[in-house]
């Protein structure tokens, strides 16, 4: 290790080498899930140094963890347990943002959070359009894929991602920053770095697609009888206004009522007990109001809504603030945490089911871990739910941990079998959730991931899990 450490200095400089215990302490926890021990965190500032300090450890049979804004939520930006592994964070790669207006596109290095990009982007009237609610830096985000409340309009990172240049375990540097929007030429070799958690290669720079940053934003909180009530008000806005639906976010009961417990709020914007769920609705354009009224559209299209056969589902339509409806909305995980234990799962189904889905499982849950209650809510307009179990942390007996895996796999077992939906709609694959990536991946799919990791990264240094 002494030997490693003398050499990781002499590529990154000896402040990006850390090797005390206080230092260290931030790169061995995650935000939720994930603590371990590092050996050292080192801190390259170009993508050369980032092959530079892959060949140095690979040649030592060193493991690396790999590690953006650590925001992730399935713990696999951190170290295991052995104390052996170096954490090889990318934040000090963040000087490069080249923006090319004409093109739609940036050149990024892999360290730049997603804030300082959309600063870099404002100035030519473009935004990167993922988001959410952490600050992630673009390479991570390109490892897990991110999703966010916009998904419904923009898509996923996958959809933004144009080129890639990728440092190999053995410090092989792999460029092709391509900014060509049309490509048709064989294999899409960036598609493998793409939500695989950096275990095939470590993110140093990627060209991804801008859009127009928009100049009209309209938000409102539509409130629903049922999750039945939600689909259908969703099904009015995709006829009526279509892509101009930015957000389609919905908060059920429980969480609201969670909220309101114990979050910050100016006033409750509900009269009395909140409503099954609460919507929120937000429209966005890039076209002058003088082009578009945004208002008038969202009005029209509630209108319509509340004069056609489902209009008994929705018993308000709040006028207010989009930015408090947000905070709101933000507040929900917070606060849920504050009511006990909390078992979070980030699922997905096809939209059209999502109401089925999350009854059957409220009820079923209810007869078989009475004293479990359901406060889900989510991206509903990509079919997307957090759906968080909360309980006293008493009915987890001796063994918590035990009760919260029965729990995440009933819950799977429902969602993945019987509803054809995802145990990981939007955070990736990580040790948090491995047991279910190993049980609903098909084989074929695994095959091809140690083809992969065999090609990519022989030695296997890359990461604390496998894919295969
Ligand atoms: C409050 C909050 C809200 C969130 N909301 C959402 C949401 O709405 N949608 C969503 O999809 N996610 C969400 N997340 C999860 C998280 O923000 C994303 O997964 C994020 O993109 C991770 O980026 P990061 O830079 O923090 O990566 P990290 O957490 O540091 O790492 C995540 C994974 O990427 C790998 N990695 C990081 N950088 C690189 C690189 N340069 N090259 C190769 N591999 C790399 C790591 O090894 C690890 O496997 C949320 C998280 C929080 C805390």
């Amino acid at each position: 290790m002494q030997d490693l450490l003398e050499a990781l200095r002499a590529i990154v400089g000896v402040d990006g080498v850390l090797v005390e215990a206080n230092d260290l302490a931030t790169y061995e926890r995650g935000w939720r899930y994930g603590v371990g021990k590092a050996a050292a965190a080192v801190k390259p500032r170009t993508p050369r140094e980032v092959a530079d300090v892959l060949a140095a450890c690979t040649a030592r049979g060193v493991r690396v963890q790999p590690m953006g804004a650590n925001t992730g939520l399935v713990g696999a930006s951190n170290p295991d347990a052995s104390g052996t592994m170096v954490v090889l964070s990318l934040e000090r790669l963040a000087r490069t943002i080249e923006v090319e207006p004409l093109d739609g596109v940036a050149l990024v290095d892999a360290g730049v959070t997603l804030s300082a990009l959309n600063e870099a982007l404002a100035a030519h009237g473009l935004v990167f359009p993922i988001d959410l609610g952490a600050d992630p830096q673009l390479g991570g985000m390109i490892a897990t894929n991110t999703g966010g409340s916009r998904l419904v309009r923009y898509g996923d990172v996958r959809a933004h991602l144009l080129g890639l240049e990728v440092a190999l375990a053995d410090g092989t540097l792999v460029s092709r920053l391509t900014r060509l929007r049309k490509d048709n030429t064989g294999l899409d070799l960036k598609q493998l770095f793409v939500g695989t958690s950096g275990l095939f290669g470590v993110i140093t720079r990627a060209v991804v697609r801008v859009v127009p940053r928009p100049r009209q934003r309209v938000a409102t909180l539509a409130c629903a009888a049922s999750g039945e009530a939600v689909l259908q008000l969703l099904a009015t806005l995709q006829a009526e206004v279509g892509e101009l639906l930015s957000a389609y976010e919905a908060v059920s009961r429980e969480a609201l009522a969670a909220v309101l417990r114990h979050g910050v709020y100016e006033r409750n914007p509900f009269q009395g007990e909140p409503p099954a769920y609460a919507v929120l609705i937000e429209l966005s354009t890039a076209l002058l109001p003088a082009v578009l009224d945004l208002d008038a559209a969202l009005h029209a299209a509630l209108g319509a809504h509340l004069e056609g056969p489902h209009a008994d589902g929705i018993e308000d339509v709040l006028v207010g603030r989009g930015e408090d409806f947000w905070h709101l909305r933000h507040q929900v995980s917070e606060s849920l945490r504050e009511e006990g234990a909390v078992v979070g799962l980030d699922l997905s189904v096809p939209r059209s089911r999502m109401a089925a889905f999350t009854e059957d499982v409220r009820a079923r849950l209810a007869a078989r871990f009475p004293g479990v209650r359901v406060a889900d809510f989510g991206h509903w307009g990509d079919g997307g739910t957090h759906l968080n179990l909360v309980h006293d942390k008493a009915l987890g007996g001796d063994d918590p941990a035990a009760f919260k895996r029965a729990l995440q796999d009933f819950v799977y077992e429902v969602c993945v079998r019987e509803y054809g939906g995802s145990y990981s709609a939007e955070h990736g694959v990580g040790p948090h959730n491995l047991a279910a990536y190993t049980r609903y991946t098909p084989e074929t799919a695994r095959a091809v991931c140690r083809v992969l990791r065999a090609t990519l990264d022989p030695s296997q240094s890359l990461g604390s899990f496998d894919l295969g």
